[in-house]
């Protein structure tokens, strides 16, 4: 079932938990390792897979991240495939052809898989938005099974920019070359700029597998103390908490 929503502005923020699961063998690695210098003990990471749907005031619907997909899914190989993403919204009441603006963060295979549903868009009526900068570097599987099916509705942004009334994006790159997080009110959907919530703590954690780890811990410090500052409230895509209201000191409620 979808977690509680939460209504900041008049716009409804619901999380909707995609999937719960330990990474695969095929990248698992003892979380010293993922994240180096953290001092976490070796024990299982559970990640939850959370995209999260946004009703504005007049009914317009974006959801941000759609998740790992069915079970052919690039995603296959290290997530728990399948997703319940279209459960998820079928359970908070609303069909795909009714969302009109996805918001992907990035490409990686666990946020964009739910793209397609048996190689068509899984969003019929929805423009699909990403970073020009990410488009540009789709390669692979990820190019051929979920860019190309929905090639005729993507709309290619350039840093920051409002996607549909009231809810903005914003470049954050270095997990990957054009990754960004969404902004509705003063919640911040950030998508894999904070993985394991000890980079909360010290943002200059490292995790290994960033694309570029030096512009990534240097996003995520930048954007964490601008949103620490208002004290917003983050939406991560894998922790076990959807919502989490940020203090202005480096320690955090959880
Ligand atoms: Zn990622
Ligand atoms: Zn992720």
């Amino acid at each position: 079932m979808p977690h509680r929503p939460i209504t900041v502005s008049g716009v409804e923020v619901t999380p909707l938990c995609d999937a719960v699961g330990p990474m695969g063998a095929a990248i698992r690695r003892p979380l010293a390792e993922m994240f180096p210098g953290s001092g976490l003990q070796d024990e299982q990471w559970v990640l939850h897979f959370h995209c999260y749907l946004i009703r504005d005031a007049a009914g317009r619907l974006t959801l941000v991240d759609t998740g790992i997909g069915g079970a052919d899914s690039p995603a296959a190989s290290w997530a728990p495939v399948p997703g319940t993403l279209a459960g998820e919204l079928a359970a908070a009441g609303v069909a795909p052809a009714e969302i009109g603006t996805v918001v992907l963060t990035h490409l990686h295979s666990d946020h964009a898989s739910g793209v397609v549903t048996d190689g068509r868009p899984a969003f019929e009526n929805a423009r699909y938005v990403l970073q020009q900068a990410e488009l540009d570097a789709a390669r692979g599987p990820v190019l051929d099974r979920l860019v190309t099916p929905i090639k005729g509705q993507l709309h290619a942004v350039d840093g920051d920019a409002e996607v549909s009334p009231g809810v903005h994006v914003r470049l954050a790159p270095g997990h990957t070359p054009g990754h960004q997080i969404a902004r509705v009110g003063e919640v911040a959907m950030t998508g894999d700029l904070v993985l394991h919530p000890v980079q909360l703590d010290d943002p200059a954690i490292r995790y290994v597998y960033d694309d570029d780890q030096e512009t990534a811990a240097r996003t995520r410090a930048e954007v964490l103390s601008a949103l620490r500052a208002e004290r917003a409230i983050l939406a991560t895509a894998h922790f076990g908490e959807p919502f989490l209201r940020l203090q202005e000191s480096s320690r955090h409620d959880v």
